[in-house]
């Protein structure tokens, strides 16, 4: 038996589950663990804390797969991923996150169901080690008829794992894969997308944008595939403004305008592959007014390393927002940082209508999708936060 000993105290954040040790906590492992290697944590006194994957190469050395003493085997996987995706109510073709990594009690495990296919991010040593029996799992869920892979995120380079992409289980589609979401479809790429393809955690702040979006003039900012866009123009919108700095992503987004017969529409549509913080620059110095403002930036701040820097990028983009916005106008501002607390995001957000000299006001709090369960004690977590302010000037 593999056996991880704590530092004398380190053990606390783990009795309040928090499920990383660190690399600084460990006293010294026994046995001869390799990567991804179930290791049993015992506190300094030697009592058992948690059954965790083994990351040597990690700062994050292990990850906690359960809190009793038992066997970390393919049943262990079975149950978790069958529970994760009962937790879940499957909606025809409707995109579905099955697997939610810590809060599923799977640390580097995603997993994104598009129709009869599921996509997977394995992210970390121990979710590498058990590839198989979560390709299988997930292969066994009803209605799953494949299985494809898109472990080819810049993590996977901190647990010292190559990036991997391709065919896990089944066979290949043999059209393009697609998703509907509140009545519209959109492709999702599954091979060259970002992640798993599409951004499932925005399901309902689309929709809230589509009910705010009647008449006005919306500016959607890091539009990737155009969800928010589509459903500003679905929401009746009177101009629609969408950019991205990825030519792919934007050919996308305008194929799924196009697909959802929005393009009627397209004469108050304006595409631009632009990088956003010099685009809000270049509106604010041509004195560009929009009535909405939709910010949902790519993770800026992994860790909470790089706050610092991810702060002042996010309050970039919410300054230039705030003074864009006519006066009574919305912004929708959002950040998925591990990094950055959803207290800390307020409090940038605050400094940025300051410095803006607006007045804004907390409409309400924006969260991921209604189905995306959060880990309790565990900040670290990429969840979606996000605010909806009122701006007057
Ligand atoms: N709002 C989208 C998801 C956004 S993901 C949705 O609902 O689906 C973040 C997007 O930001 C990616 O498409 C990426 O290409 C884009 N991006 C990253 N940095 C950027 C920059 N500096 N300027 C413009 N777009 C950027």
């Amino acid at each position: 038996m593999h056996r991880l000993i704590l530092k004398p105290g380190r053990e606390k954040s783990l009795k309040r589950r928090h499920p990383w040790i660190f690399s600084g906590g460990v006293a010294r492992v026994e046995g001869n663990p390799r990567v991804g290697d179930t290791v049993t944590v015992c506190s300094a006194d030697g009592a058992f804390v948690a059954m965790a994957a083994y990351s040597p190469e990690s700062q994050i050395r292990a990850r906690v797969w359960h809190w009793t003493a038992r066997d970390i085997d393919t049943a262990f996987f079975t149950q978790r991923i069958a529970a994760a995706a009962a937790a879940r109510n499957v909606i025809d073709s409707a995109g579905l996150r099955l697997v939610h990594g810590e809060s599923d009690g799977l640390p580097g495990v995603i997993a994104d169901r598009f129709g009869d296919t599921v996509v997977v991010q394995l992210l970390s040593a121990g979710a590498e080690r058990w590839r198989g029996a979560i390709a299988d799992a997930l292969a066994a869920l009803p209605g799953v008829v494949r299985v494809i892979e898109r472990s080819d995120a810049d993590v996977r380079a901190l647990e010292g794992l190559p990036p991997q992409s391709g065919l896990l289980r089944g066979s290949a589609a043999t059209g393009p894969l697609s998703v509907r979401e509140h009545g519209l479809e959109y492709a999702v790429d599954a091979e060259q997308g970002h992640k798993t393809g599409f951004y499932l955690d925005q399901r309902d702040n689309r929709l809230l944008l589509r009910g705010l979006a009647n008449g006005r003039a919306v500016l959607d900012c890091f539009c990737y595939s155009g969800g928010f866009a589509l459903n500003a123009l679905a929401g009746g919108a009177a101009a629609v403004t969408a950019i991205d700095s990825s030519g792919p992503a934007l050919a996308a987004a305008q194929a799924n305008a196009a697909r959802n017969k929005l393009v009627h529409h397209e004469s108050k549509m304006e595409w631009l592959e632009a990088d956003v913080f010099q685009t809000l620059r270049r509106f604010r110095d041509c004195g560009r007014k929009f009535d909405i403002i939709v910010l949902d930036p790519p993770k800026l701040a992994p860790t909470a390393a790089h706050a610092e820097k991810a702060a002042r990028a996010y309050k970039d983009i919410n300054l230039l927002g705030f003074k864009l916005l006519n006066s009574g106008g919305l912004l929708m501002t959002y950040s998925c940082s591990g990094g950055v607390s959803p207290d800390l995001f307020q409090k940038i957000v605050a400094g940025a209508a300051l410095d803006a000299g607006v007045d804004a006001r907390i409409e309400r709090w924006l969260h991921a999708a209604d189905d995306h369960p959060v880990a309790l004690n565990f900040p670290e977590g990429e969840y979606l936060k996000g605010l909806l302010l009122r701006v007057s000037v």
